[in-house]
């Protein structure tokens, strides 16, 4: 976006070889270039939303604004072998069997992060903190759920909204499992964050751009709804693994491909329904069961 001589960017897309001479070339296209980048403001740490912030911020010589929830991601590259243990340890108590885990340890030993360097914010990217465009002033919401860190950016005079991934065009659900206390219901209070705002054209992070704002929200309500009910009608008979779960759930088998974003996802689900006192975990080893409470 425009602002005075240079411009604010919002998001950077991930760090991949080649990944910043692209982002050159669409600065480009856009009569820009790298150096008039006077701030990088990022909805959120997933590394295809910050994860060029250090080059950037380097070349341009500008700050880096981004929420203070961001050790989701700062753990994962201060600390790399930890991460991979919690990790091995989630699936694990989910239920994963040992042979698969052993396989699963080698693909995400050497993982390529998509971050280029750890860069820590200049200014911590809060609810009311202002960013100022030729477009006008940009006010901060804090949006958790998808990403404990993450924010979405509105604009009242033009009642645009940045989503970055808390609000997508096609609907599609992710949030980071381990960091807060309850993801899905910290979503949910996210989408009634938003929908106060009456958005009148969404900017999301991924895809095209979309007006029917408050659809898209009622939308991801109902598949939360949806997801919350299937996990609970997953348990009705008996105690089970959230391994055993998904393929009701989501009505798909588990795959090497879905099993993370899937398992995540139910264990996120059970929480928030333990927290409604609707299910229990029943503490088992190596593998923990969830049973109606
Ligand atoms: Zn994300
Ligand atoms: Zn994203």
């Amino acid at each position: 976006m425009a602002a005075g001589a240079g411009i604010v960017l919002i998001d950077t897309g991930a760090h991949v070889p080649g990944s910043l001479l692209q982002l050159e070339r669409a600065l480009d296209h856009a009569g820009s270039t790298l150096e008039d980048v006077q701030l990088v403001a990022c909805t959120h740490a997933h590394a295809d939303h910050w994860g060029q912030a250090g080059p950037i911020c380097n070349r341009a010589g500008c700050e880096l604004w981004m929420h203070p929830n961001h050790s989701h991601a700062v753990e994962a590259l201060s600390d790399p072998e930890g991460a991979v243990a919690r990790r091995l340890e989630v699936a694990r108590q989910s239920g994963v069997s040992e042979a698969v885990l052993r396989r699963y340890a080698g693909q995400i030993r050497e993982p390529p992060s998509g971050v280029a360097e750890l860069i820590e914010p200049d200014r911590d990217l809060v609810a009311g903190v202002e960013i100022a465009t030729d477009l006008g002033t940009w006010t901060v919401y804090e949006t958790p759920g998808h990403a404990p860190s993450h924010v979405c950016l509105f604009q009242p005079e033009r009642r645009l909204l940045l989503s970055g991934d808390h609000l997508l065009g096609r609907i599609s659900l992710y949030y980071d499992y381990g960091w807060t206390p309850d993801p899905v219901g910290e979503f949910g209070n996210s989408l009634d964050v938003v929908d106060r705002l009456g958005a009148r054209l969404c900017l999301a992070g991924h895809g095209r751009p979309f007006v029917d704002v408050r659809r898209h929200l009622e939308g991801n309500r109902a598949l939360v709804r949806e997801r919350l009910a299937a996990v609970a009608a997953a348990l009705s008979e008996k105690p089970r693994t959230a391994v055993e779960m998904v393929p009701e759930v989501y009505r798909e088998p588990l795959t090497p491909v879905n099993a993370a974003w899937l398992l995540t996802q139910t264990l996120c689900y059970l929480r928030h329904l333990e927290l409604a006192g609707t299910v229990t975990r029943v503490p088992g080893s190596p593998a923990h069961r969830w049973r109606r409470a």
